[in-house]
């Protein structure tokens, strides 16, 4: 029987660690400021954008919300990332992804200030992070290296066996992990045997978004289990992993929900936190 990973329970204590930092700036007339850009009516981008203000209000965090309509053009939202890059008040700025078709997604991440940039995907930071001397980390990553850190889970030597590549979760994931002297390998939908190589896993990350897709038989007896999907099945939330019959073999499993989502937005804090302090000369 596996041990569970408790994203809410770290998730708090890290939000607790925050507010008390962003009390103790205030206290010094610093604040910390993010701003947050939705454009369209995606529902689901809906509801992280309001959790996300939901979040800095009860840290303390100032936060501006901007909701554009699904009609804006590329150069609207690039007037709008401008005035917020010069706002001395704002020191993160967030565009909610997915955009909708006609927006230039990378022409609007390459225009956000890579010291604002608290998601990490301006190619400035996710350059920093390649060469492992970075400021900001994408968030769910990031907070998938603080769940580790709690609990104590030595990455240090062990197999570290990523399911994704995309640029906000798999292939950061892979790097963080190489960084604490994982020995890491990334797959995806063109790997082979992927169950052989998942076997091997002391540490397994499935970052793919399809529910039910890591089976019992391709987890090693013991093996860190950490499952970053958001899928639906049959209407319910569920990750990619087979909670039920891979608990028992797991020595450590993150539940869905409950596991790294909470963390994803802890991070997203941190992150604004860094920001500010870098701002102000503090870092
Ligand atoms: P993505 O961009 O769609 O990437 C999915 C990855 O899975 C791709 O690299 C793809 O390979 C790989 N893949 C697909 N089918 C596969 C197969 N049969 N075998 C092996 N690999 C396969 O997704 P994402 O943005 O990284 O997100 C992944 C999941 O995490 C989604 O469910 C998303 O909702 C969730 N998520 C959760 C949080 C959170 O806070 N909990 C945050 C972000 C994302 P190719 O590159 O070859 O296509």
């Amino acid at each position: 029987m596996s041990k569970l990973i408790d994203g809410k329970l770290v998730s708090c204590a890290v939000k607790e660690r925050i507010k008390a930092e962003v009390s103790e700036l205030k206290n010094k007339g610093i604040t910390v400021g993010l701003a947050v850009i939705l454009v369209g009516e995606d529902p689901a981008s809906k509801i992280y954008v309001a959790n996300k203000k939901k979040a800095c209000e009860a840290l303390g965090i100032i936060s501006q919300e901007y909701l554009l309509p699904e009609n804006t053009t590329t150069e609207e939202l690039l007037e709008l990332i401008d005035t917020l890059n010069h706002e001395k008040t704002i020191n993160g700025i967030l565009c909610q992804l997915p955009l909708p078709k006609g927006i230039d997604e990378q022409t609007v991440i390459n225009a956000i200030l890579p010291e604002k940039d608290v998601d990490a995907f301006h190619p400035s930071n996710v350059g920093k992070i390649m060469i492992g001397d970075y400021d900001f980390v994408p968030c769910t990553p990031a907070g998938i290296m603080e769940m580790l850190d709690y609990y104590n889970i030595d990455i240090c030597g062990k197999n570290c066996v990523v399911i994704g590549r995309s640029n906000i979760v798999g292939k950061p994931m892979s790097m963080l992990l190489l960084h604490k002297n994982g020995t890491v390998t990334t797959c995806h939908s063109r790997t082979n045997n992927l169950s052989e190589v998942t076997n091997k896993a002391d540490i397994l990350v499935s970052a793919v978004g399809k529910a039910n897709f890591v089976t019992a038989d391709m987890v090693k007896d013991g093996a860190v289990v950490i499952d970053v999907g958001m899928n639906r099945d049959n209407g319910k939330l569920c990750g990619d992993v087979c909670f039920d019959e891979v608990k028992d073999k797991a020595s450590y499993i993150t539940p869905v929900p409950g596991g790294v989502g909470p963390m994803t937005i802890a991070m997203l804090m941190q992150n604004t936190l860094t920001a500010s302090k870098k701002q102000n000369g503090l870092l």
